[in-house]
């Protein structure tokens, strides 16, 4: 008999064998069957380019058997398969990761391409021309549209940067209508970051000397790397309290086993100060992935992350679907934060599936907050996590205490916003050489422009929102679609002559204020319409550290990671804002984002102090952080969920359905209501106006699923929709799974 390999042997692969499925980055239920030619070795993990209609594109070999075939599917006809067109010089994907895009598909009802997808989409274009600027979209749209300029629009919709040269190749249109977007604000042009040092980062470069309690944490988590199980940790440590020094040991120790460490933040794009610190403890900048990271690096991120010789990435969410080759360690910083969940396109919470990956991967995951969320504090309380805690603040300072301005009584005159003991208190900070920083999560001048004359509120002509004045660029806007307008001279709805007032104060507006009490103090307003961009930003919070401004104005970009060390005070302008919408998870985000505001002031030497101008002293949320009792909020917030059977003791699924036509949307919501399988242990809410009605011209309806904690809501949703009216036209259905809102 031949031997197996001798060349008359029969191939080891018989001719009808070699057929494969190939799963593509598109919203399609199933991976596609695709000829495998002669000479070719291929396996499952491979990443393949494939053609589909008139284009080639990426795929992953997938296994076969994994994604449903359609009901209808007619059996395959092998001579008429398109043929694999060449294996891309990649690593494969490993079966964790296959493993782990099946597993989000299935969870978040969402086809596995499109979370294929976002595991690819990195790499599209490769081999473009070495750049050091990209663009990246804006959120303002231009007022004269055209074809190609909606092309790169389209093009750039995922916020990632591109060259300028890629940009235009992408979308098919000349590099001109690139620099015209350039010119009208709707592409801004950003530096791209320096190449990565080439040096792998060194776990002893400086190991510094931890506190008893950092070293504590330190070794538990150490410990658990070198286990190498699944063990998720909450660690749970007041705001400068060490928290990073001690899971960078845990690092180290990944580094040591030459395991590779994933850290996710909800901002990187600003964490520059994270960088630098943690190349004072490695040496070297851990890769960094973001939208501010071109293709071409972000695509040799990749190759390296599959190869195993990256070691540490630290990302944003979307670094969540990197195909490590050999993961270790997972950091979620600021697990709390909302920035985590992704609310297009598939809608997953980074936090949540950065658990489910460590399970599959077999790595130590470390939840990192000072105001934990809701669902990671039950989860500890439950023992599901283990708990390790840093209670007190590395310099010995105190956390600032909270000090309540009581606006019914002590508010400023009518047409201001800074309370008279506020203003003293600042004038002290500021003349013992201290920073204040205004506090007001409302950018631009004023929320609301309103006639005088009639009453008319000017809203935006496509969303539910109103428009926002801007006085530095003179226009009014839409924070939900980017549409703007000049400021008008008369009301657009009576015609009076000046008779537009701004009302309510944005953090423009705030500055003039501020201005005017003190002349002489060194002013920096702080939001995300810096001009400039990220670039102007990351100089600004240098100046800010380098104590080159009195007064910083700002929006909730400085309550975030930000260190100060000369921040002696804050004022929080409207403590009151996020409470009382009728939101659930006000209280949770209000607690969250003031205690993190206030986690500014006092870093280092000096003691902070904090103020909270409030119309409601005696919500129990303002009690809390006055009182300094954190328990005391999560004890009585966790009783109200619980009583009322809100998340994380029941679960939600939301299902939006948006189009173009309020009442084909409503009613397509309606008969989606009327098809929901029955089970007593489901039941369907809605429909109702989603809580934003109108966006970009497309109404939204919103239908809420409740289940209780266990139930499979993923397979009853799945089951739903499959039995469900296709929507046509412009309607679209969203599905929501553990929505933020419910
Ligand atoms: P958190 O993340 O808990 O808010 P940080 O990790 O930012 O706190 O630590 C607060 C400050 O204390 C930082 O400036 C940090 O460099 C410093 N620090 C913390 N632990 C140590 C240590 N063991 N040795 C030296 N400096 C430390
Ligand atoms: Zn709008």
């Amino acid at each position: 008999p031949a031997m197996p390999n001798s060349p008359d042997s029969p191939p080891l692969f018989p001719p009808r064998e070699r057929v494969v499925d190939v799963l593509l980055p598109v919203a399609i239920g199933s991976a596609y069957s695709y000829r495998v030619p002669d000479g070719m070795e291929v396996a499952v993990g491979d990443i393949v380019v494939v053609p589909l209609g008139t284009r080639n594109m990426l795929g992953c070999v997938w296994p076969r058997g994994d994604t449903p075939k359609p009901a209808d599917a007619k059996p395959v006809d092998r001579a008429r398969l398109k043929p694999i067109q060449r294996r891309y010089d990649v690593s494969p994907l490993k079966a964790e990761m296959i493993a782990f895009i099946n597993w989000i598909a299935d969870y978040t009802v969402t086809p596995p391409g499109m979370v294929l997808r976002l595991a690819l989409r990195h790499d599209e274009s490769a081999g473009l021309a070495r750049e050091r600027t990209g663009v990246r979209l804006t959120d303002h749209r231009p007022e004269r549209r055209t074809r190609a300029r909606e092309k790169v629009i389209a093009a750039l919709e995922d916020g990632f940067v591109r060259a300028k040269s890629e940009a235009a190749k992408e979308a098919g249109v000349s590099p001109s209508v690139v620099d015209g977007l350039i010119d009208d604000g709707v592409l801004e042009t950003v530096v791209l970051p320096p190449e990565p040092a080439a040096e792998a980062p060194d776990p002893d470069h400086a190991v510094p000397a931890l506190l008893p309690a950092q070293a504590q944490a330190a070794a538990r988590l150490v410990a658990s790397v070198k286990d190498g199980t699944f063990q998720p940790f909450l660690v749970d440590g007041v705001t400068g309290s060490g928290k990073t020094e001690a899971y960078f040991e845990a690092v180290a120790q990944a580094i040591r086993q030459g395991r590779q460490t994933l850290i996710l933040m909800p901002e990187i794009a600003l964490t520059q100060a994270f960088l630098d610190r943690f190349a004072r403890r490695f040496g070297v900048r851990p890769a960094e992935w973001h939208s501010a990271v071109s293709t071409r690096r972000r695509g040799r991120i990749f190759r390296g992350v599959a190869a195993g010789e990256v070691s540490v990435v630290a990302g944003a969410r979307s670094a969540l679907f990197l195909p490590f080759a050999d993961l270790g360690l997972i950091l979620v910083d600021e697990e709390h934060d909302a920035a985590y969940k992704q609310e297009d396109g598939v809608h997953y919470h980074a936090r949540d599936m950065a658990v489910v990956r460590a399970r599959l991967e077999g790595a130590t995951i470390a939840l990192v907050s000072a105001t934990p969320s809701i669902e990671t504090e039950v989860n500890a309380r439950r023992g599901r996590y283990v708990r390790l805690a840093l209670p007190e603040r590395f310099a010995g300072t105190k956390v600032p205490r909270l000090e309540p301005i009581d606006l019914r009584r002590e508010g400023p005159p009518r047409g201001q916003w800074i309370a008279p003991r506020l203003a003293q208190e600042m004038a002290r900070t500021v003349e013992a050489g201290g920073q204040a920083l205004l506090f007001l999560n409302r950018r631009g001048y004023a929320p609301l422009t309103l006639c005088r004359a009639c009453g008319h509120r000017i809203r935006c002509p496509s969303c539910s929102s109103w428009l926002v004045e801007h006085r530095f660029r003179r226009r009014l806007e839409c924070h939900q679609c980017g549409y703007a307008m000049p400021v008008p001279n008369e009301c657009p709805n009576c015609h009076e002559p000046n008779a537009l007032i701004p009302c309510g104060p944005g953090v423009e507006r705030l500055h003039e204020e501020a201005a005017k009490l003190f002349p002489q103090a060194r002013l920096q307003v702080l939001s995300s319409d810096l001009a400039g961009g990220v670039e102007r930003l990351r100089a600004e919070l240098k100046a800010i550290e380098d104590g080159e401004v009195d007064i910083i104005i700002g929006t909730q970009l400085v309550a975030k990671g930000h260190n100060f060390p000369g921040l002696a005070m804050v004022g929080v302008i409207d403590a009151d804002v996020g409470l009382g919408h009728g939101d659930p998870r006000a209280a949770e985000r209000t607690f969250q984002l003031l205690h993190q505001v206030a986690g500014r002031a006092g870093r280092h030497e000096v003691e902070g102090r904090a103020f909270l101008q409030t119309y409601m002293p005696d919500h129990p949320v303002m009690q809390a952080l006055v009182a300094g009792d954190r328990d005391a909020f999560y004890d009585r917030e966790i009783a109200i969920r619980e009583e009322a059977h809100l998340p994380p003791f029941a679960r939600f699924a939301a299902l939006i359905v948006s189009g173009t036509d309020a009442h084909a949307a409503q009613a397509h919501a309606r008969a989606l209501a009327a098809c929901s399988p029955f089970t007593d242990k489901v039941r369907v809410l809605g429909p109702a106006e989603a809580p934003l009605a109108l966006i970009r011209g497309r109404h939204r309806y919103r239908l809420l699923a409740r289940c209780e904690r266990g139930f499979d809501l993923s397979a009853y949703v799945r089951a739903w929709m499959a039995g469900a009216p296709r929507a046509r036209g412009s309607l679209k259905v969203e599905i929501d799974i553990d929505p933020q809102s419910f």
